[in-house]
């Protein structure tokens, strides 16, 4: 199922490619997601001969070629039967594909950042204009915001062309069918004032959202899913919730701008400098999620995982309830690395931060506390239920085997990794964040000096009176 490593980053760089779930890019892949992946090619790339698409699996050669032929039909037969355009209609078309333009490369540098970020595909958040275009346009000049658009993105996207034109395609469909369906759905009140048909119309662009939408996730989610996604998650398929919330309300913004154009049509310069600062406040959504997360293994970082445990503590304290704090600490871990190189020994780390996550609840809290050293809270725990999840994890992570690669880079595989676990416990070794480290640090190194693979208490010794 793995494309060839110049087509896919993830791919690459064999078992460091193998990512923790929590480590997985987002892969949002709804509306306006696009393929993304490395070089096309290596001489020629734009010979038929080397085309990358080639070194894809069969089944997704055979899927991606067939939906564009199949796309192509139905755009060249719309296209035969749709009106010509009038001149409010090319008025129209100006505004939009303005407001696109100055919107495309407003956040053109950013959208580079994003993209080299987001591994995979990503919603760029045009389909503002190209929905609104759907909407209010017909049909051929439909396709001619959605070329100018692509045609703009194309000198950002560096993507290899097969990916690239599938998508492109696949975002002229969409707006092909949601007009086709906007239409048949009629008679339309757009640009009356008034409240009279307002639920029918707004049903109208609700639906005509959902079947824009549709043909996306049909495209962009099956390529993924049959081979184009080294890692064909269900939510690498379909998009975590916050992606496809972004792309709801991107429609949303589209479905406005029609509505603009058709009553105000000067107000669509507010959605161009709209959809600019939107542009600018995905990106710091994702920047704040960066500054809480590991890079390596995907999940919390010291401050992201700080900060929620000082939340969870607090909850604790107000409610009476107990708590218990685990520290995770790798026995002999430098010796992987030193046998098996640095890149197996991050494999390591990122299966065990996997490990944590899938062996402990969902409202427990789990953090890489730095180097070879993970931190679980478990909020509202006795004390036998806390020594059954630290065994769990014990037990779990000594029955791991994790493939890797050796120096040479050759393939290996480590197993038999035991664990020494320290922990601590609210309100009995401290009722601060920082004591409760402090306890659980001590028990760690007793667990150590006991001969490791094992789970130790905090002495109770350690525990002094809570400063207050
Ligand atoms: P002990 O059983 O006493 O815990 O021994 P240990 O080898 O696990 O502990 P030690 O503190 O001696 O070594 C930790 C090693 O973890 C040293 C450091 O190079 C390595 N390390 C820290 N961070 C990373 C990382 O991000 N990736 C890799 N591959 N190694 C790391
Ligand atoms: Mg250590
Ligand atoms: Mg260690």
């Amino acid at each position: 199922m793995h494309p060839g490593p110049d087509d896919d980053p993830a791919a690459a760089g064999g078992a460091a490619a193998r990512r923790a779930r929590g480590a997985a890019p987002r892969t949002p892949v709804t509306a306006h997601a696009e393929a993304a992946g490395g070089p096309a090619g290596r001489d020629h790339p734009y010979r038929p001969r080397n085309w990358a698409l080639w070194r894809r699996p069969p089944v997704l050669i055979v899927f991606m070629l067939g939906l564009e032929a199949a796309a192509i039909a139905v755009l060249a037969f719309s296209f035969a039967h749709s009106a010509v355009p009038g001149d409010r209609d090319w008025i129209n078309f100006g505004i939009l594909a303005g407001g696109a333009t100055v919107h495309i490369q407003l956040t053109q540098r950013q959208e580079e950042r994003r993209r080299n970020k987001a591994k995979k595909v990503l919603i760029d958040l045009t389909a503002v204009w190209t929905f609104s275009a759907a909407l209010i346009l017909p049909i051929p000049l439909t396709l001619l915001v959605v070329f100018l658009i692509r045609l703009q993105h194309w000198f950002i996207a560096r993507r290899p062309a097969h990916n690239f034109i599938f998508s492109s395609i696949t975002h002229g469909l969409a707006g092909a069918v949601a007009h086709l369906t906007y239409g048949a759905l009629g008679p339309h009140l757009l640009g009356q004032p008034g409240w009279g048909g307002f639920w029918h119309e707004a049903g109208t662009i609700a639906l005509t959202g959902v079947v824009y939408e549709a043909i996306q996730i049909l495209y962009v989610g099956g390529a993924l899913a049959l081979g184009l996604s080294s890692e064909p998650t269900l939510r690498n398929v379909l998009g975590s919730p916050a992606d496809n919330l972004l792309e709801a309300v991107t429609i949303g913004l589209g479905a406005v701008t029609a509505i603009l154009l058709a009553v105000v049509p000067p107000m669509v310069v507010v959605m161009a400098v709209a959809t600019v600062v939107f542009n600018r406040l995905a990106e710091l959504d994702q920047l704040q999620n960066d500054v809480r997360t590991d890079p390596k293994t995907g999940i919390l970082n010291m401050r992201g995982w700080s900060e929620s445990a000082e939340r969870a503590l607090e909850r604790t304290a107000r409610s009476g309830d107990q708590l218990a704090l685990l520290m995770v600490d790798l026995d002999h871990f430098k010796w992987i690395n030193d046998t098996y190189g640095h890149p197996a020994g991050d494999d390591v780390l990122r299966t065990v931060a996997q490990t944590l996550d899938e062996v402990t609840r969902p409202t427990d809290l789990v953090g890489r506390f730095g180097g070879e050293e993970f931190l679980v809270l478990l909020p509202d725990i006795d004390e036998e239920a806390t020594w059954d999840a630290a065994e769990r994890i014990r037990t779990a992570i000594a029955k791991l085997h994790i493939v890797t690669t050796d120096k040479r880079g050759d393939p290996a595989t480590i197993a038999d990794r035991t664990t020494s676990i320290g922990v601590a416990r609210h309100p009995r070794h401290g009722d601060t964040l920082e004591r409760l480290l402090q306890s659980a640090d001590a028990a760690v190194y007793l667990a150590k000096e006991n001969g490791r693979d094992q789970v130790c208490f905090a002495p109770d010794t350690v525990t002094r009176p809570a400063e207050r």
